[in-house]
């Protein structure tokens, strides 16, 4: 089987990656015209890398990522009030990593030029349109700058792993509103530091009017003692809904400099830390409507072109390999396409409208609004929820597919 990929992002190239390693003749077409590395930190969690273990690809990207321990949360004055162990500290067989983008997006791109060969990997062909003639399809690639064709291409399946701003999802469905901007806007960057707490742990500090996510994405370098801290600032910006979703839109640091002022704490200095970043960057925190099908005929969708969500829970990258090991395992197991593309859709659309839908709800951050709604001032440790805590974090888990028990019953298989 023929199959053809648009977007070489983190979900095309996975998806790449166990298509071919399943034996299927694949061929990735990315719109931009040099891979770079691009974006900041992201989170990949023990169900996502028990794939990527199946890919033999865990033992590369540990040694560029973190292999966070704990998740710790802290109101606006730095208190902490939860504290959970992550990963294979918390007794999973598979770690969590955090891992700068551009880092994990390389080594997958140098993988798969090197498992699927050069030949398969297409740079500068920018996916417009296809059609359906008979039991084949023809999809055209352009050059984005130029509007010039570059190839039109046969295969007997697209998948749609163009992001966000997916034209493949444009084709499903013309009509589809706009992105559902969530009334907050993520500014991110990245700063060599001295490490915070146990140098592997993610901090959420705040509530979601004004909150600040810190994880180290690199080890402690052994020259200066530094490690390279990421942040995202999420900032209620009810005003920002017109401005562009591009995740390489740089800003000014002064106006966060000014609002995480007093944000100086014992264990994390959080307004040095926006001074030592150097670039900056905006993302109005946005998603879609969830769908109710995803593939039609011999097209379907995957990653952020299906299910974009709000970056809350470390899910978005995570889902997207989710659908990878899906898809190939519903192209192995079933004798037509068409019965492949139903169970991918059976599989996978409940699944991810879950995440879409519970992210809208904070996901598991709801227990910083309840913190702070119920400590506005602050707390004494004996005042903490701890149980109430504890339920609302256990059904996150469980909706977003790493509950414990369950995972750990898996094998290292699709
Ligand atoms: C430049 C960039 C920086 C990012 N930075 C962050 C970050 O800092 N933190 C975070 O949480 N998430 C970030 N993301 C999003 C994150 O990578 C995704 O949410 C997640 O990994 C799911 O991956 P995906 O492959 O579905 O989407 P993406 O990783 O967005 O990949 C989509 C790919 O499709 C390509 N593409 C788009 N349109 C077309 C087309 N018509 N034809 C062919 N190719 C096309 C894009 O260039 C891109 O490479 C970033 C995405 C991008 C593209």
């Amino acid at each position: 089987m023929k199959i053809i990929i648009a977007g070489g992002g983190i979900g095309g190239l996975i998806t790449a990656l166990c298509l071919h390693k399943n034996g299927y003749d694949v061929r990735v077409y990315e719109s931009v015209e040099k891979v770079q590395p691009l974006g900041v930190g992201i989170n990949l969690l023990p169900h996502a890398v028990r794939i990527l273990s199946y890919l033999g690809l865990s033992a590369k990207i540990a040694e560029k990522a973190v292999a966070t321990e704990a998740l710790v949360y802290a109101n606006r004055y730095g208190q902490l009030f939860w504290e959970e162990a992550r990963g294979k500290f918390d007794g999973y067989r598979w770690s969590q990593f955090s891992v700068h983008r551009g880092a994990l997006h390389l080594l997958l791109y140098e993988k798969c030029l090197e498992t699927l060969g050069e030949d398969r990997i297409f740079t500068n062909h920018h996916f417009e349109s296809y059609e359906e003639r008979g039991d084949k399809l023809f999809a055209t690639f352009i050059n984005h700058s130029l509007g010039k064709v570059q190839a039109q291409v046969e295969a007997d399946l697209l998948i749609g792993a163009d992001g966000i701003n997916s034209v493949t999802r444009k084709l499903l469905y013309p009509n589809e509103g706009r992105i559902v901007f969530s009334g907050n806007v993520l500014y991110r960057g990245t700063a060599m530091l001295p490490p915070f707490l146990n140098a592997a742990s993610m901090a959420m500090i705040g509530s979601m009017k004004q909150k600040m996510v810190v994880y180290p994405i690199e080890a402690v370098r052994e020259e200066s003692g530094l490690q390279l801290i990421n942040w995202v600032a999420n900032v209620k910006q009810d005003g920002a809904a017109s401005r562009v979703r591009d995740w390489n839109r740089k800003v000014d640091k002064d106006f966060l400099l000014a609002l995480y002022k007093d944000w100086s704490f014992d264990w994390i200095d959080v307004h040095q830390m926006i001074q030592a970043s150097e670039a900056i960057y905006e993302f109005p925190m946005s998603d879609r409507n969830p769908l109710p099908k995803w593939s039609f005929g011999r097209v379907t969708l995957l990653g952020d072109a299906a299910h974009p969500m709000y970056p809350i829970g470390s899910n978005g990258a995570s889902q997207a390999i989710l659908d990878a090991a899906a898809l190939t395992l519903a192209l192995n197991t079933n004798d037509t396409l068409e019965a492949a593309l139903r169970q991918y859709d059976s599989e996978r659309i409940p699944a991810t409208t879950q995440v879409v839908l519970q992210n809208r709800k904070k996901g598991p951050d709801s227990i910083m609004d309840l913190m702070e709604e119920r400590f506005p001032k602050g707390f004494q440790k004996e005042e903490i929820p701890q149980e109430e805590l504890q339920q609302i974090m256990k059904q996150y888990k469980e909706i977003a597919g790493f509950d414990q028990k369950t995972l750990n019953a898996k094998e290292e298989t699709l």
